[in-house]
This record gives structure tokens, sequence and C-alpha cells, in this order.
């Protein structure tokens, strides 16, 4: 069924038909009937399968005709998500499907002078996206007040639902009042999520979409066996073999974060970071340029593996590998968003291969090997050592006359 056929406001079909959003991914045409008919959801579903819009829809749909007047009551949607990045990427869904609606959006998260956000909310907001520690300092301040709140969404549920935000999540629970519609969105979730989600809501709907395969089929995904210390030449090597390709990085610490950025530096080859300890305005301006093609290879720590949607993400590369097979799933669903095909390659060094096992076991299957001869592997490492743009390295390579590139130290 195209959306044109669906029974929600016309302002939102015409926001879906100017996105170019022909008919409903599956996780949508599942989800939407239920959220619009006011069941409580758990809905996992591959990474890039169209979650956002899948509770946005019918949210503003929801909120449109229940709307009155214009005047501001009270936040009537609240929805919290992990990240800065991902709740600034969730309230630009809204706005967009809701140009044409009354319906209004606003993200809080922190990292920002407060005073303007303050600002915002007394002049009315309709759905408030939020990460956990922003909001509550608005709400103890008595600036954010939550009881008129209709709808709750938790995005990377599970992820909100674990341990470091759980006790937010109850805190958060009680603020809220009790009669109201809960929706989970996650592309993964083990048990004991499962049944901590199900604790805390009616009756839900559980909506699951492929779950025998987390990672999508539309992405190829390998591993290749490298040692620590040859990491960076490999990555070097890597990226000049794929000239202008966008890359996302993902390595384990933010020290680790800068050590791979300035490797790189050292060699010519541009890239930016982002992880937890960049002020939130270089976070902001970084996604901005990697969004518009002007930065093309990023280096990240976990802060940007769940949820990110940029469409053009050719290779997501597992520098390091992530502490959990979750967290597998996540990174390599940065690349083959919606329909596009994407590839990912984890560098996988000695001491990281009982983590690779415990991803495999997860994951149910083994990853594709990326398979190298110890001669090809010591190429790799040759050709990335020898200094390219050092000009006796150069012509020393045309006096040997046989055009071989000599290892050469300075
Ligand atoms: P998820 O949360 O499942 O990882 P997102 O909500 O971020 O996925 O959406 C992934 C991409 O798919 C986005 O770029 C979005 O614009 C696109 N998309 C979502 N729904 C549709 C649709 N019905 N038709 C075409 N593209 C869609
Ligand atoms: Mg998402």
């Amino acid at each position: 069924m195209k959306f044109d056929k669906y029974n929600i406001h016309e302002g939102i079909k015409t926001s879906l038909s100017k996105l170019d959003f022909k008919k409903p991914t599956d996780i949508q045409y599942k989800s939407i009937p239920a959220i619009l008919k006011g069941e409580d959801v758990l809905a996992i579903a591959q990474t890039g399968t169209g979650k956002t819009a899948a509770f946005a829809i019918p949210v503003l749909h929801l909120l449109q005709i229940r709307k009155i007047s214009g005047r501001p009551d009270g936040v009537k949607c609240l929805v919290m998500a992990p990240t800065h990045e991902l709740a600034l990427q969730i309230a630009d869904v809204f706005t967009t499907l809701g140009k044409h609606t009354r319906v209004t959006t606003f993200c809080i998260h922190g990292g920002v002078d407060q005073q303007p956000q303050i600002d915002t909310l007394n002049d009315g907001v309709d759905v408030l996206v939020a990460t956990p520690g922003r909001m509550f300092d608005l709400v103890s301040q008595g600036a954010l007040r939550l009881t008129r709140v209709e709808i709750l969404v938790l995005d990377e549920a599970d992820h909100m639902l674990d341990m470091g935000f759980i006790k937010d999540i109850r805190d958060l629970m009680r603020l809220l009042p009790k009669k109201r519609q809960t929706l989970f969105f996650s592309a993964t979730i083990n048990e004991t999520i499962k049944e901590l989600a199900y604790s805390l809501v009616v009756n839900p709907i559980r909506i699951q979409i492929s779950p025998k395969d987390p990672v999508a089929k539309n992405i190829e995904h390998g591993v290749a066996f490298v040692e620590m210390d040859d990491k960076r030449f490999f990555l070097e090597d890597f990226i000049r073999q794929n000239p202008g390709k966008k890359m996302l990085i993902f390595v384990r610490t933010k020290v680790r974060a800068e050590r791979v950025k300035a490797a790189m530096e050292r060699v010519g080859i541009v890239t930016e970071t982002i992880h937890s300890d960049k002020e939130q305005a270089e976070r902001e301006l970084t996604m901005k340029n990697f969004r518009a093609d002007e930065l093309k290879i990023l280096i990240t720590t976990d802060v940007s593996a769940r949820g990110i949607d940029i469409p053009d993400v050719h290779f997501v590369i597992n520098y390091d590998l992530p502490d959990s097979a979750e967290q597998y799933v996540h990174r390599v669903g940065r690349t083959g968003r919606g329909t596009s095909k994407g590839q990912a390659i984890a560098f996988c060094s000695s001491e990281e291969k009982p983590m690779l096992e415990e991803i495999e076991a997860s994951l149910g299957k083994p990853i594709h090997r990326i398979v190298m001869t110890g001669q090809e592997y010591h190429e790799i490492l040759l050709e990335a050592k020898t200094p390219k743009d050092d000009w006796r390295a150069l012509l020393a390579e045309e006096e040997d006359g046989k055009g071989k590139k000599k290892p050469k130290k300075k």
C-alpha cells in the first residue's frame, strides 16, 4: 500500500511525497497502524530500515488531530535518544515530516547554553526530542514539565534501557502520566532487556522484522587479520586504494581516535574525529561537513555507532573491534542505509580474536574472511612505510630504473 492510501493527515502526505517516500518500509507498514490505534509497541528492525519515520509519521498524525488550538500547553510526545547527534537527527525528521502540520518539534541536549532552550520550551513545543542529561537538568529546575506527555518513544531502546540509562528511564517514567502510549524502537535487543521493556508497558504489540540476521543483507561485511601495531598502515593502504570514498572509522577510545587522526595526518590524509571530549559545536560542525561530503573520512568512538543516518557512507571500518556483538551490528549499520549497498571491514588483531568469536556466535554465522598471504600482508606494510612525497625516494626509484619502490627509512 502506498502512503497516499493511508489514513493520515494530508500535510504529512505532502511531506512524504516531497521526500520521495512512496511506500512504507516493512517496519513502517507494521508499526504505523498499531501506533495509530494507540497500542504500546516494541519494534525491532534492522539498521537503516526507516524506524524513525515508523514512529514519527503516526505520532505526528495523532498529535495533529488532537491539537485543538495553537495554544501551547506542554510537551505531548517525548522522544529519548542516547546521543546529541542522534537526537538532532530525529528532531530533523519530525520537523521535515511535520512541516505542513501544526505540530512543533524541538531538540534539547547538553553541551550548549540552556537559556535559549528554556525560552523555546516556554513558547510551547509538542514533540520534544532529548538526551537524558539535559532533560533531567531542565526538569529539576522546573523549566520543563512532562505532565502532559501522551506518547513516550525510546529510540535505540535496548541501549536506553541498558545499565547506563535505566535509572534515568525509571525516574523519567515516574514523572510521566500513567496513562500514556510507550514505543520502543531498536535494531537489536537481548532477552534481559526485552523482559525489562515488557515490564514497563501494558500489553505491547511486538513487531520484529527479519530477526535471524541482525545485519541487513545490503551490507557486505568482512574481517582482515591485522596486528595492532600494523593497523594504521593497513588503514592508510585502504584509504589510498579507495580514493574519494566516504568512510566512517570506529576505534575503541577517544585517545585512539586522536592518535589515528595524527597518524593519517603524517602521511597526508585528512580526517576528523568525533568523540565525547569534543566541544558540542565542533561535533556538530564535523558531522555537518561529513554529511555534506566536505569531509570524507571520519574517525569516531561508539558515540556515532547508533542511529546516525548518512545515506552515502561507502565503508565502515572497524579499526578496533567493538566490545559487544550488538555494537558490531550498529556500527556496520552506518553503511547500506535504505536501499543502498554498503561495505564494512574489520581489522582484527590476535588479541581481539576472542571478541570476533563472540560476535560471530551472536550473529549465528562466521564473518567473511578477507584472506591475505604472508607476502601480501608484508607488501602492504612495506608500501605504506615507504615515504611517498620524499623527492629523494622518488629520485632513487628513477635511478633504480626498475620502477620498483625501495623501502627507505628517514
Ligand atoms: P533506522 O532508524 O531503521 O536505522 P532511519 O529511520 O534512520 O533508519 O532511515 C534510514 C533511511 O531510510 C533514511 O535516510 C530515510 O530517509 C530513509 N527512508 C525511511 N523511510 C523511507 C521510505 N518509506 N521510503 C524511502 N526511504 C525511506
Ligand atoms: Mg534509527
